[in-house]
């Protein structure tokens, strides 16, 4: 920094860009880096946060739901949770069968064609559904909705992401 006193130090917030005076309020502390002061201001940090423990939340539930009902099949996952996110992000975290937009605890894995019934555990046999289409379709096999008709139908009726 300068040695011009009268000039107040500042950070540049590495996520929203934002040049903010370097102080408690704008930046927590972090004594790991050199200036003592964490890389992104607090209210990115706050964002940060909130996202990875909705995600965190999200894995969980799906890893542990997953695995019980895999296991009954005998199957071990052929996809990723990574590829799960993909997935309900092309469907704007809606049901792929009614299109109504799902918050993250009411979204359930569906295969389209029942593991039951021999159906492949794979990310194209499965699609996000609300519990009550996952559970009216039961085992029967319903074709789902493609990605953009989602979306057709959430503008069609005038709804936001839920996620
Ligand atoms: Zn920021
Ligand atoms: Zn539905």
């Amino acid at each position: 920094m300068t040695a011009n006193n009268t000039e107040k130090e500042t950070k540049t917030c590495w996520r929203c860009t934002r040049e903010l005076e370097l102080n408690d309020i704008n930046f927590g502390k972090d004594s790991s880096r050199r200036d003592g002061y964490a890389h992104a201001c607090r209210s990115c940090t706050r964002q940060l946060v909130s996202d990875y423990q909705r995600k965190n939340r999200e894995r969980k539930r799906f890893w542990n739901r997953s695995s019980r009902i895999r296991r009954r099949y005998g199957l071990t996952r052929e996809f990723s949770f990574a590829q799960w996110l993909l997935k309900l992000n092309a469907f704007d975290y809606s049901c792929g069968y009614c299109g109504d937009p799902l918050q993250p605890d009411q979204i359930t894995e569906d295969h389209i064609r029942p593991l039951s019934k021999g159906g492949a555990d794979t990310t194209d046999n499965t699609v996000p559904a609300c519990r009550h289409c996952n559970c009216t379709k039961a085992r029967n096999e319903w074709q789902p909705l493609t990605p953009s008709q989602v979306k057709q139908l959430r503008r069609v009726r005038g709804e936001k992401a839920a996620a």
